[in-house]
């Protein structure tokens, strides 16, 4: 095994990885690679062997769920949008990534382009859309360049375009550079910035599979889902549930910072623990530091404490913990670290990034913000931290979308699990 990863992961050689298989294996910018380590094979049994409902039947078996945060079940969001007969249908990719911390999008389109290729074509096919869109964050110069390589290599070899491999579907992908706004990773408000509008959310349903871009049916979906799909064809379902756990089958990719001893990207089974990944694919904590907490799933997810580092890491098993895997984020904390300082962080962030459509996030996050900055400078009181849980908790019934309703995650385990840290610094 060679490339940055092998320095990154102790335990490289042991990671089960489907997404990141070819990473740091294949040359990226070159098809013949991809092709040689049995890429487009998916592609040419769809086309050849299936029909776009078996494509869809084999994806609804892997069980495969939405790699974006809300494990919305792929298979079945292709069905509804599969079903209606209309003249024109939409893939897009949802590569805006923005979730502090995360990157993993990141890497599976720098190391293996293609393979996202394959998994949007695929898609494509089995719901009847002829045109595709990856709406990339435009920080990310390197997936840039190397996804124009790819799909200009792809239109070369006839696997995009016109009558792909004879088989009489068409279809054409487009790059559309995002412009830096947290919310657009949002997909309604990601598609109203498609259509040359503001990047503000829609209201849903009707969801985007039913009415999306340009009111067309549209599948939005994550990078890491569609990096799936190839290995679920090629390969079949059974082998994708070999992988996982029951109800949350296959991998997920994880960024881990903060003060482990090898920072950086992993992709394991659904259900490994957090402390398995910590101690096992990072490497455990720096030399001399004790674990304090992990903020799992982004500036949208949870603070966890030591006492939860056994908790499995797959959707179903977090919920009961009212935790979210979310992005897949994992940022570790050292026991010198202020918690306080942490959500100050987070909330700073959110108050950035509101787009102001609606009055809960936009006032919410403001006030948010101030508390957390009384509070952090010896000011606050414990009334301050309880009205903070009021706010956060307003914001979750009332936002328009998953930003305003989501700081209620990181506010609510911060105050519940490091009580003692908000009692303490508002006695001073
Ligand atoms: P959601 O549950 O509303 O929707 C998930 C997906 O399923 C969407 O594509 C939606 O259209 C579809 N869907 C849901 N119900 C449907 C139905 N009845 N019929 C058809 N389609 C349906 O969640 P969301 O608001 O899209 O996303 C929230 C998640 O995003 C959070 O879990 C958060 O962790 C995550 N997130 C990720 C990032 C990142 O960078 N990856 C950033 C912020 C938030």
């Amino acid at each position: 095994m060679v490339g940055v990863t092998e320095k990154f992961s102790p335990k490289f050689n042991y990671e089960n990885r489907i997404v990141l298989r070819n990473s740091g294996i294949i040359d990226p910018e070159n098809i013949d690679d991809y092709i040689g380590a049995g890429g487009y094979v998916a592609l040419e049994k769809a086309l050849t062997n299936m029909q776009p409902n078996d494509i869809i039947a084999e994806v609804k078996k892997s069980g495969l769920k939405g790699r974006g945060g809300a494990a919305f079940p792929a298979g079945l969001k292709w069905s509804f949008t599969s079903a209606l007969d209309v003249p024109q249908k939409y893939v897009v990719v949802n590569a805006d990534e923005g979730e502090p911390g995360t990157f993993k999008d990141r890497l599976i389109m720098e190391g293996d382009p293609h393979q996202l290729l394959e998994g949007i074509i695929l898609c494509a096919r089995a719901v009847g859309a002829s045109k595709a869109y990856i709406y990339i964050r435009g920080e990310y110069k390197l997936c840039i360049a190397r996804l124009e390589k790819a799909i200009k290599q792809a239109y070369d070899y006839g696997i995009l375009g016109k009558n792909i491999f004879d088989s009489g579907f068409d279809l054409d992908i487009e790059l559309k550079i995002g412009a830096g706004a947290y919310v657009c990773g949002e997909e309604t408000a990601l598609i109203e910035s498609l259509e040359g509008n503001r990047g503000t959310p829609r209201w849903k349903p009707p969801f985007p599979g039913v009415e999306g871009l340009w009111k067309a049916p549209t599948i939005v979906n994550n990078v890491e889902t569609l990096a799936n799909v190839p290995f679920i064809i090629a390969k079949g379902a059974d082998e994708f549930l070999q992988y996982g756990t029951p109800d949350c089958p296959g991998t997920k990719v994880y960024t881990i910072l903060g003060d482990v001893a090898y920072p950086g990207l992993c992709e394991v089974d659904m259900g490994t623990t957090l402390r398995t990944i910590i101690n096992d694919y990072a490497g455990g904590m720096k030399k001399g530091f004790r674990f304090k907490a992990a903020l799992v799933g982004g500036a949208a997810g949870v603070i966890l404490p030591d006492r939860l580092l056994d908790v499995k890491m797959d959707f179903t098993s977090l919920n009961q913990y009212s935790a979210v895997l979310g992005s897949g984020a994992i940022l570790v904390l050292n026991e010198h670290q202020s918690i306080v300082d942490l959500l100050w962080s987070i909330l700073r962030f959110f108050r950035h990034e509101s787009c102001g459509k609606c009055s809960p996030c936009k006032n919410g996050t403001q006030q948010l913000y101030q508390l957390i900055s009384k509070i952090r400078k010896g000011n606050g009181t414990m009334e301050d931290v309880n009205l903070m849980l009021l706010i956060a908790e307003t914001m979750q019934q009332t936002s328009f979308c998953a930003l305003g309703q989501s700081p209620i995650m990181a506010v609510r385990s911060a105050i519940e699990n490091f009580t003692d840290e908000f009692i303490e610094i508002t006695k001073k």
